[in-house]
């Protein structure tokens, strides 16, 4: 056994995977994470008033076995004991002519359906169902980490995996937005880009399709900060040590090598690997003073494009809602007239009812979220005026409340508790830069960056990154596969195999 040291700086999903695979190897591993109790940084959940607010998980790639991730959730201990719901609905949208679009998760289905409501995009609903269906015979290779796979292995999932890469390759260049275009049908051309981030690649909800049909994209029912406890109780049977209240200032180099990291408290803690698993920018522009760095890394950050910031709004209502069919996203509804919150303008609301998830919420009350995409910037400045940022966040959620009494009656004097929280809430907690909810997104311009996107900086030794801003795109199962990957090379490094056998 070695008795190597790695210190991990954050308890996300990245840390506590970097860490229960460190541990799994036989390394020592601490986790310094700045919350005060709590794993799981973007992968949580808070009380309110009786009710549980679920920040994260709307779907969990790898919650069945039809996934590889899957593998990945076992191991880390995630989903044991754990119910999986796998939504019959991936959600509706409300259209402007007065059509409903059931985006229904079982690919057949969702063809029948999307015929129904527009024969005349007959043609484009086959490509678009063909390439989803092409989708459920593909998995990533998620085995070996490519930094340590050699060129046969490589070569071999290149030709094995070529013509699935090909297709996708074809649709990681199309938009959901500009795809939506292409449609005749209003209600179709309304509802594509709500399906997720408009500028996001089709290839992206092409895959995700593919996984909930094969049932392989569920919701653990307890919602998130469950599934990140579940892996902090794996964490600490493997004999791993967490430490909350635990803020990284600085990370300590000597010699161009990592050896160890400086809390906020001014206490030094010393190992022979560092690996961040927090925001990519404090990490290489704050904990490290931006020392190591190239063009290239500087470029990310100054050209990349992260996910937006959010307000997320969660409202406690008094009612069952088991008039709402229980799915993964909730009613895109269309408002009347558009909200604008900071310099942007919603024409859409998509209001997700946990309807499903009774441990959210007392018995016959249901929790209810709306998450509204937003512009950091105009938080940041908001956040100096205390007075005016809390008046913001409540207009927001009045106005939020009236638009569903109007569509669901009765609904404003259901509300018994209601909570906001703002860009700068995300911040605050997790530390992520400018309030993204994950990471990068993935534009043509990551994808070729992201291929390439290292986890070590130029010219320091000894030190890795794991976790969604090296890996475009992000998402629970990417960051888990990037604390794993990390340990790889560690493992070989230390010319150890790598093992998930405990
Ligand atoms: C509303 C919402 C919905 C989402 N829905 C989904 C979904 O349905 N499916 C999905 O797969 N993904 C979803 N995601 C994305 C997913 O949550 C993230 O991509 C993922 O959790 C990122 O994990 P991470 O470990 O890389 O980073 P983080 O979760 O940001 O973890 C970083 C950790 O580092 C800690 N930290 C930061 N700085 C320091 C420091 N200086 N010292 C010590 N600790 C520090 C933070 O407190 C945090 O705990 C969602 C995210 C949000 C916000």
């Amino acid at each position: 056994m070695s008795e190597k040291k790695i210190i991990i700086i954050g308890g996300g999903i990245a840390g506590l995977s970097a860490g229960c695979y460190g541990q799994m190897n036989g390394f020592h591993t601490r986790i310094f994470e700045m919350h005060k109790k709590k794993p799981g940084g973007l992968c949580t959940s808070w009380k309110r008033q009786g009710y549980t607010v679920d920040g994260c998980i709307h779907w969990l790639v790898g919650s069945g076995p039809n996934s590889k991730f899957y593998t990945i959730w076992q191991e880390l201990g995630a989903l044991e004991g754990k119910t999986i719901i796998n939504h019959e609905e991936y959600g509706r949208v409300e259209g402007s002519d007065g059509k409903q679009l059931i985006v229904y998760t079982d690919l057949d289905c969702l063809e029948k359906h999307m015929k129904e409501l527009a024969p005349e995009d007959a043609a484009i609903i086959d490509e678009f169902i063909s390439a989803a269906r092409q989708c459920t015979r593909f998995e990533p290779p998620i085995e070996k980490a490519p930094e340590v796979a050699g060129f046969f292995y490589l070569a071999k999932i290149i030709v094995t995996h070529f013509p699935l890469m090909r297709m996708l390759w074809k649709w990681n260049r199309i938009s959901l937005r500009a795809y939506a275009a292409r449609f005749k049908s209003p209600i179709l051309r309304e509802a594509f880009p709500m399906f997720f981030v408009p500028d996001f690649p089709v290839s992206f909800m092409l895959m995700t399709f593919a996984w909930m049909h094969k049932r392989a994209a569920g919701y653990p029912v307890g919602g998130s900060l469950e599934f990140s406890r579940g892996i902090e109780k794996r964490y600490l049977s493997l004999g791993g040590e967490m430490n909350y209240k635990a803020k990284v200032a600085r990370i300590l180099t000597e010699n161009n090598c990592a050896v160890g990291v400086k809390l906020e408290d001014g206490s030094e803690h010393r190992a022979d690997y560092v690996v961040s698993a927090a925001d990519g920018h404090a990490t290489i522009f704050e904990m490290l003073d931006g020392k190591f760095l190239d063009e290239t890394i500087k470029g990310y950050y100054e050209k990349l494009l992260p996910f937006p910031a959010i307000v997320y709004v969660a409202l406690g209502v008094n009612r069952v809602c088991d008039d709402i069919h229980p799915s993964v996203g909730g009613v895109a509804i269309r408002l009347q007239e558009p909200i604008r919150i900071g310099n942007q303008e919603h024409t859409h609301i998509s209001v997700r009812f946990y309807n499903y998830d009774p441990t959210l919420a007392p018995e016959g009350k249901t929790l209810v979220a709306v998450m509204l995409n937003t512009d950091y910037e105009y938080w940041k400045k908001l956040r100096e005026d205390d007075v005016r940022y809390k008046a913001e966040k409540e207009k927001i959620a009045d106005t939020l409340i009236a638009i569903l009494d109007k569509r669901f009656p009765g609904f404003a004097s259901q509300v018994e508790m209601r909570d906001v929280a703002s860009p700068t809430t995300f911040v605050r907690y997790t530390g992520n830069w400018k309030g993204s909810f994950e990471g990068w997104q993935v534009t043509p311009e990551t994808w070729s960056f992201g291929k390439l996107m290292k986890k070590t900086l130029p010219g320091l030794h000894n030190f890795y990154m794991a976790g969604h801003w090296v890996e475009p795109g992000g998402g629970l199962p990417t960051v888990a596969l990037s604390g794993r990957n990390v340990i790889q090379i560690i493992c070989k490094k230390e010319k150890k195999k790598f093992t998930t056998i405990q």
